[in-house]
This record gives C-alpha cells, structure tokens and sequence, in this order.
C-alpha cells in the first residue's frame, strides 16, 4: 500500500497515511495514476506545444517556396513596356519586353499567405485530431 500524497509506503494491514491522513491506495494503482497523468499531460501541453513549434518551423520552407514561386513568376511574364527617346529633334517610341516583377512580388506574398493559412488550418487540425484520440483513449480507461 501507498499514500497517494506523499507516496510512503506501508504494510497491507494499514488503510490510512500516519502523516497526511490520506486514504492509502495500491502499489500498482499508484504506478498507473502517474503514467495516466503523464500521458494526460502529453495530451494537452507536450502536443499542442509541439504542433505550434511545428507550424512555426513550417513557416521557413513556405516562405522559401513563396520567393521561388515569386521568382518564377517573374521570369515567365513579360510585358511590353513602351520606351520613348529623341532622335533628331523628334520623340519616337520604341518598345521592350521586360520581366514581371510586380506580379511576381505580388504572387510569391499571395502564395506565401495562402500557404501559410492552409498550413495553420492544417496545424489545427492535427491538434483537434490529437484531442479526439485522447477524448477516445480516455473513455477506454474510465471503461
Ligand atoms: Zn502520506
């Protein structure tokens, strides 16, 4: 037998705890409560801690895509920009083709915003996920 409190051990014979008066429990019940508590303290901090790191780590790789995406928006679209001179006292026009890079600024951060949305979606959803397995193994241990 153990005292659930202060965890000294006594004899079978003994029901209570000399020194907080707490009802004692079994050896073996003792031993389960605290891994049930380690695995509940898992559940809720450990988890979503770790998915929040994870979506912070995300954020890197996404951002890298957002610039190659950018990047390759940018030397795909060009446009016609038109470029006036003077020649011989008259203005002419002439014009060139030049790389996008409005769109490309613009793309890479409207893909960066969008991933980075659907990652934070994602990322939430890996912590409704992780609560519904624990809701799930909980109700097998009351049972
Ligand atoms: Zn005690």
């Amino acid at each position: 037998m153990i005292c659930p409190k202060c965890k000294t051990e006594y004899r079978e014979r003994y029901t209570k705890c000399s020194q907080c008066g707490e009802d004692l429990i079994e050896n073996d019940a003792a031993k389960q409560n605290g891994r049930e508590n380690w695995l509940l303290k898992f559940g809720e901090t450990t988890a979503k801690r770790a998915i929040s790191v994870l979506f912070f780590l995300g954020l890197f790789p996404l951002f890298f895509t957002s610039i190659l995406f950018g990047k390759y928006l940018y030397l795909t679209n060009l446009y016609e920009k038109d470029i006036w001179f003077t020649q011989n006292g008259q203005r002419m026009y002439t014009s060139t083709m030049v790389n996008n890079k409005p769109l490309g600024f613009l793309g890479g951060l409207v893909f960066f915003v969008v991933t980075v949305l659907a990652w934070k979606v994602l990322c939430e959803l890996f912590i409704i996920i992780f609560r519904a397995i624990e809701i799930y193994t909980q109700k097998n241990r009351i049972r």
